[in-house]
């Protein structure tokens, strides 16, 4: 089944709802990045809440998820431009632990909760928007149900959850948020906390073949389906893009990798990719720095 997030309302629960199955592209991460099962549980649920705040932006909106809570997994960055697309990685991707009671995967300590959730919306046009929210649990649902609270004002249930087997592989991930709307009333409330009370686990109801539209069936019996969008990891990076990194270093560092080094070798944090520069091709980087210097100077 292909990744894919849908957009929903319940009119006679004053609700807007999103879910979002997102198994094939934390696989793709897990490549990426060689990650451990705890490292595709934590970037799994922050991809799949970052693809989600996309969905509820405008268009061509960049937003950036980044948390640091100070657990042995270190920063987590997601990033998307609301087009369904998203790139992300996570610090140290070699961790494990598991809740000894539960077994469980163990997220929380991994990310650990001494630091922030932030959250950057970035138009292109103004200001991008900042906001930084304490983690709650580390657990990233809870740490989202927070945000969504002390930043947006917004009442919501957060869902997020990465199935992973014995091998490492994902099996299942994705996620759901449920908002209330402005108009919604104590017994909207009552009905989505209802609701949530023993609801399954999301990821094991993607391991049983759900669909998104069926998860949200499962909380409002009357969900309208707005719209449908197909997910990736997608990264972008590009030997130009890497070029253009080189160019911000200063020119005796780059001298450095040519008198030292024979070259230089620059690996994409996203996506791990290696890009490969000559000294010729060093060279001209430095000669393309003194042109613009000296044309800065006129
Ligand atoms: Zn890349």
């Amino acid at each position: 089944m292909k990744d894919y997030l849908v957009r929903g309302i319940s009119n006679s629960h004053n609700c807007r709802a999103f879910a979002c199955t997102t198994t094939n592209l934390t696989n793709v991460a897990r490549e990426h990045h060689d990650l451990w099962p705890c490292a595709s549980a934590a970037l799994g649920r922050v991809m799949a809440a970052t693809l989600m705040l996309g969905a509820m932006n405008k268009d061509h909106e960049k937003v950036t998820v980044t948390i640091n809570g100070g657990g042995p997994i270190g920063t987590i960055l997601a990033t998307t431009m609301s087009d369904g697309n998203v790139k992300a990685f996570v610090a140290n991707p070699q961790v494990h632990y598991t809740y000894n009671d539960t077994g469980k995967l163990a997220v929380g300590l991994c990310v650990g909760t001494d630091g922030t959730l932030q959250v950057i919306r970035d138009m292109g046009l103004k200001e991008p928007m900042v906001s930084n929210v304490p983690l709650q649990t580390g657990e990233i649902g809870d740490d989202f149900v927070y945000y969504f609270m002390v930043s947006e004002q917004v009442p919501s249930v957060v869902s997020l959850g990465v199935l992973v087997d014995e091998n490492n592989v994902v099996l299942s991930a994705g996620g759901f948020i449920v908002q209330l709307l402005p108009e919604a009333t104590e017994e909207d409330i009552t009905y989505l906390e209802d609701k949530m009370l023993g609801f399954p686990a999301i990821s094991s109801l993607i391991n049983e073949g759900k669909t998104p539209e069926d998860i949200l069936g499962m909380i409002f019996d009357d969900i309208e389906i707005l719209d449908h969008q197909d997910l990736n990891f997608e990264c972008d990076c590009s030997k130009e893009r890497m070029r253009a990194a080189i160019m911000t270093v200063a020119t005796e560092e780059i001298q450095a990798m040519i008198d030292e080094d024979h070259g230089a070798e620059l690996v994409c944090q996203f996506c791990n990719k290696k890009y490969h520069f000559t000294e010729e091709e060093l060279k001209d980087i430095i000669k393309a720095k003194e042109d613009s210097a000296n044309w800065n100077r006129r």
